[in-house]
């Protein structure tokens, strides 16, 4: 069986034929203009899968397509209710359309979630049944597998894991709460309180990683702390409580097989993942008594939207 998995992105579509051992046959993508019409852009998209359907001699072969796509969705219907970066598609139902043009099955789901799926069965939660998978970025998102599906709560709602309090009353968050993961643990966050750090202490080693890198990212923290910096091991120090305090949450309510994290922190890799590690063993819930929960980063990369997207069809 062959699906085939896209991932909808702010500026470009990009998609891939998938078997069922979840390996890549081929791959297509295509540059969006938001300011032209959804058919006019899935109509595009469509006329390159039922080209590549002929190129690749997968007539007869293919069970349908599934999309990742962010933004606010009508999953069960395959309607894009809105998306920020796409202010032109509201209301536009992408299932219907797809399905269509191509005569093919379409699934929808929130871009999150699909990546969380494609971890789960064929990257680094593959040898697991239920996995949490959080994305360490410009937000903190993820998804939930249970039992190897997808669990996203009533009407497809949940699984906000980015937006759970780990400290009441404390910073603002983009979604109008307070005190939020999203605001301590995204890629943004740590960004935000090197700079902080910088103009408090411009003696610290954060100051000449800046120049070295030429700006302020997620790396500069970790490389003054390797490097001896009191201001570095502190700044990665609150990082790491204020995410593994995040991620014990998770623990205790699903306690997951495994935990993974992908994003642009995770490139930190087992540098950051000993720790969490060593925070977890010290403070789980029922001491030695609770079953462990393997830590790992993501091993597809850009690839787990495309193939988690595919799983929407391979293991309907
Ligand atoms: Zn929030």
């Amino acid at each position: 069986m062959i699906a085939i998995g896209v991932d909808i992105g702010g500026t470009s579509i990009k998609g891939a034929f998938i078997n069922e051992r979840g390996e890549i046959l081929s791959r297509f993508s295509m540059k969006v203009d938001k300011e032209k019409t959804p058919e006019e852009e899935i109509g595009k998209l469509c006329d390159i899968i039922n080209a590549s359907i002929k190129e690749g001699n997968y007539e007869g072969k293919v069970a349908g397509i599934g999309i990742g796509s962010p933004g606010t969705l009508d999953m069960d219907k395959g309607i894009i209710i809105y998306s920020p970066n796409l202010a032109k598609w509201a209301g536009f139902n992408i299932k219907k359309f797809m399905s269509a043009r191509t005569g093919l099955p379409v699934e929808l789901n929130n871009d999150a979630n699909v990546a969380a799926l494609g971890e789960a069965k064929f990257g680094s939660g593959a040898k697991y049944k239920s996995a949490i998978m959080l994305t360490l970025g410009t937000g903190v998102g993820g998804g939930i597998i249970i039992d190897g599906k997808i669990y996203d709560g009533n009407k497809h709602q949940g699984a906000e894991l980015g937006h759970m309090s780990i400290r009441m009353g404390g910073r603002p968050c983009g979604c109008g709460r307070k005190g939020c993961l999203e605001a301590y643990a995204s890629a943004t966050a740590l960004i935000k309180d090197t700079r902080e750090m910088m103009e408090k202490h411009p003696e610290s080693a954060l100051t000449e990683i800046e120049k070295e890198l030429g700006g302020v990212d997620a790396r500069n923290a970790f490389i003054a702390d390797q490097r001896g910096d009191k201001y570095g091991r502190k700044l990665v120090r609150d990082y790491v409580k204020f995410l593994s305090e995040g991620l014990l949450n998770y623990c205790n309510i699903f306690r997951p097989e495994v935990i993974i994290l992908s994003g642009g922190v995770a490139n930190e890799g087992e540098n950051l993942l000993k720790r969490i590690r060593r925070y977890l063993k010290k403070n789980t819930y029922g001491m030695r008594g609770s079953e462990k929960v393997a830590v790992v980063t993501s091993q597809l990369g850009y690839d787990s939207g495309k193939i988690g997207a595919a799983c929407l069809i391979l293991f309907k």
